[in-house]
């Protein structure tokens, strides 16, 4: 019953969740986090400690394909625990619509 990384973390990355994660399990991509399902112990402290709202309970309906890319990304993905700055221009892109189609990336972030 893991906590899914949803679109609104698309290029905002504040990475307020990865110090609060007990177990350590974000990995970083290019332009967002995804949590390892097989990781987290569902103890929901990282929800509310990020500032875009994009940290979601499996239980909420929908998030099918958050699930599959959480579950793909952190198995390619680093390892992140240690907060970095966000981009620059995260601020602006709080909330857009679309982020997923005209931003996902692949690509592995930093990591620790
Ligand atoms: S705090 Fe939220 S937006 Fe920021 S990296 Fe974590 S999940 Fe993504
Ligand atoms: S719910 Fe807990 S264990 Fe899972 S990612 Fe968030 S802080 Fe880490």
């Amino acid at each position: 019953m893991p906590y899914v990384v949803t679109e609104n973390c698309i290029k905002c990355k504040y990475m307020d969740c990865v110090e609060v994660c007990p177990v350590d399990c974000f990995y970083e991509g290019e332009n967002m986090l995804v949590i390892h399902p097989d990781e987290c112990i569902d103890c929901g402290v990282c929800e509310p400690e990020c500032p875009a709202a994009a940290i979601k309970p499996d239980t909420e309906e929908n998030l099918d394909q958050w699930l599959k890319l959480n579950a793909d990304m952190a198995q390619i993905w680093p390892n992140v625990t240690i907060k970095r700055d966000p981009p620059p221009d995260a601020k602006e892109w709080d909330g857009k619509p679309g982020k997923f189609e005209q931003f996902f990336s692949e690509a592995a972030g930093q990591g620790d």
